[in-house]
């Protein structure tokens, strides 16, 4: 008997990611020197495919300095150009592009950009921010250099080691599951603050891709969820599914399947992160599918 496979609904490349890797694309093909800070998107197909067109991925502004040829002799070499990925950057960084004279390209998320916006003017009427989400991750690194202080919350340990004064409010990284930000609001509320705003920052296409996701849960007996494991969305997406009661394997594609993850399963459900492009879960369903 055939394998069954569901598709999720929603899943996949999001409008942000679209949206670099569009204007990446563009840049090369218009002949420019273009440098990503950080790989553009989690996930190593795509960057890959980028890089053999010409991008070039650097940690700091530093090295581009140092591939930058300033020599008379090339005077037709164009002024290298930054691009800042979806996740964003923190506004000394856009600062320090413009000064050394660089070309900026800013591919920060719309919905990234509104909480940048979002941080500073909280901070300006008076309120203690915080964010909850991972510490390490580029857009929170980036959101809380709109403000100074931004307090960055991980998880329910940090709750409880919170001050309690004041009149604070509540962000949360754009790829956070609602139910876990719920939770966390849920435990800074019980801190007596004086006064608490929370405003949803969580991504309309992230809610969607959790909603399709635990949709689909209820209808099979084994999940699978494509992305880079280094996608924080994707991981998220892993998570939910397996708190959901459901077997769930989160792969980057088809070259990490086992055959044993379908042993004795009838019906398997595939969703993908944000970050995954749609050819990767073609192919994984494609071949799911001729599983006999
Ligand atoms: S997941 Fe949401 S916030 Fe992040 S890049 Fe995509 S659309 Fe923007």
């Amino acid at each position: 008997m055939m394998m069954e496979v569901l598709i999720a609904e929603k899943r996949g490349f999001c409008f942000g990611v679209e949206h670099a890797i569009e204007m990446a694309q563009r840049l090369l093909d218009e002949g420019k020197e273009v440098y990503s800070l950080g790989p553009l998107i989690h996930n190593s197909h795509v960057v890959k495919r980028l890089s053999d067109n010409g991008l070039q991925v650097v940690e700091s502004l530093d090295q581009i300095g140092l591939f930058t040829c300033s020599c008379p002799e090339n005077p037709s070499k164009p002024t290298p150009t930054v691009l800042i990925r979806s996740h964003g950057c923190r506004p000394e960084i856009m600062e320090q592009i413009m000064q050394r004279g660089l070309e900026l390209a800013d591919a920060t998320c719309i919905l990234v950009k509104k909480a940048q916006k979002l941080v500073k003017q909280l901070f300006d009427q008076g309120y203690q921010v915080i964010i909850v989400g991972d510490p390490n991750h580029p857009e929170v690194q980036g959101v809380v250099g709109y403000a100074p202080n931004v307090v960055v919350v991980a998880g329910p340990e940090d709750v409880r080691t919170m001050s309690q004064k004041g009149k604070i409010a509540v962000i949360s990284q754009t790829t956070y599951s609602a139910e876990d930000f719920g939770k966390i609001v849920g435990l800074i509320a019980m801190k007596g603050f004086e006064e608490i705003k929370v405003v949803n920052t969580i991504c309309r296409e992230t809610s969607r891709r959790q909603a399709s996701a635990v949709e689909l849960c209820k209808q099979v007996d084994v999940m699978f969820v494509l992305g880079s494991h280094h996608s924080a969305n994707t991981a998220e997406l892993a998570q939910l599914c397996k708190r959901n009661g459901v077997m769930t394997y989160h792969l980057q594609g088809w070259d990490e399947f086992e055959p044993q993850y379908v042993e004795g399963k009838s019906i398997a459900g595939v969703t993908a992160g944000a970050s995954t492009p749609d050819w990767i879960i073609q192919e994984f369903v494609e071949r799911l599918a001729n599983i006999k």
